[in-house]
């Protein structure tokens, strides 16, 4: 087979992302309402939009040859699948979430308790290296009301702001573990295959490099362009040329997104003048 199929929640969390990402990526197809397939027009890549919980098994058995799930999903399912790739969306985190009232110090304090979760492999796991005894409620919906109908004492759910727990009375007391959107394979790609998800992680690191850079442009007095190219470490080195002005430079670098304030000031302390960012769609390191 000539073609990939890439596994992609039907309608949830990662959907719209996900489908982000094929559309950055240059992947154009159309995606009729409620269709469960679809085919790429421009990349040998077809579609499967599934519930999340049964990607990694799918993926495992060869029904699709990519997906994409949150990491909680890929470690609860323990599926023999790879990760091939870290997306940087959908971020959450699998919590311990106790009464708000509970003057909770530490795990131990989970000890002969019950708690309440959709992810029992990774809980269990977690207290089993914790040395914790628990007893574990597995629930697939609706975790945060377990304690306040008496089900249990704690629960483990995914948490990202906060305020479904709080809403709860409930506070997010431990973090079991971080999870975000992961690209996954099986282990039966042929080489034809493997040569195109190849091609899709060139383009899904270009989107990322991209998105994580900005351009920079700004003006400089002749005599602070060696204080500022040693600010602005750039892909290489920074572009310069002359302005009409005597005596001037204009300075085309890049700059990573994390970094970006902090370079601003030292270059505008250094004499960098109309300092002009912008976004980069793409970038090839
Ligand atoms: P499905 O119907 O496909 O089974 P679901 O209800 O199980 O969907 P969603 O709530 O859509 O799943 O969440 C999908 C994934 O998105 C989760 O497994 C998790 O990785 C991530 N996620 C969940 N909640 C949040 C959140 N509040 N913020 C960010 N990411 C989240
Ligand atoms: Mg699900």
């Amino acid at each position: 087979m000539n073609t990939l199929k890439i596994a992609i929640q039907k309608s949830g969390r990662l959907s719209e992302d996900s489908l982000k990402l094929i559309k950055e990526c240059g992947i154009k197809f159309s995606n009729g309402k409620g269709k469960l397939k679809a085919v790429a027009d421009n990349f040998p890549l077809e579609f499967l939009f599934l519930r999340d919980d049964d990607i990694p098994g799918y993926v495992e058995d060869g029904v699709a040859d990519l997906g994409i799930v949150g990491e909680n999903v890929l470690v609860e399912y323990e599926k023999d699948v790879e990760l091939v790739k870290k997306l940087g969306f959908s971020k959450c985190r699998l919590s311990i979430g106790v009464d708000r009232n509970w003057d909770y110090k530490d795990i131990s304090e989970l000890d002969g308790k019950s708690i309440a979760t959709s992810y029992p492999k990774i809980l269990e796991n977690f207290l089993k290296g914790k040395n914790i005894k628990a007893e574990i409620h597995e629930i697939s919906g609706s975790v945060e009301i377990a304690p306040s109908i008496g089900l249990a004492d704690a629960v483990c759910d995914i948490v990202s702001s906060g305020s479904t727990l709080l809403s709860n009375g409930l506070k997010e007391a431990d973090v079991i573990m971080r999870s975000e959107a992961v690209l996954i394979s099986g282990k039966k790609l042929s080489s034809e295959q493997k040569e195109i998800l190849n091609q899709l992680i060139f383009r899904i690191e270009a989107v990322q490099a991209g998105k994580n850079n900005k351009y920079i442009l700004l003006n400089a007095p002749n005599d602070s362009i060696d204080e500022i190219i040693s600010l602005l470490p750039g892909m290489k080195s920074p572009t310069v040329l002359p302005l009409a002005m005597e005596g001037w430079s204009s300075l085309h670098s890049v700059v990573k997104e994390d970094e970006f304030w902090d370079v601003i000031e030292k270059l505008k302390a250094a004499g960098a003048q109309g300092i002009l960012v912008a976004p980069i769609e793409k970038m090839i390191l």
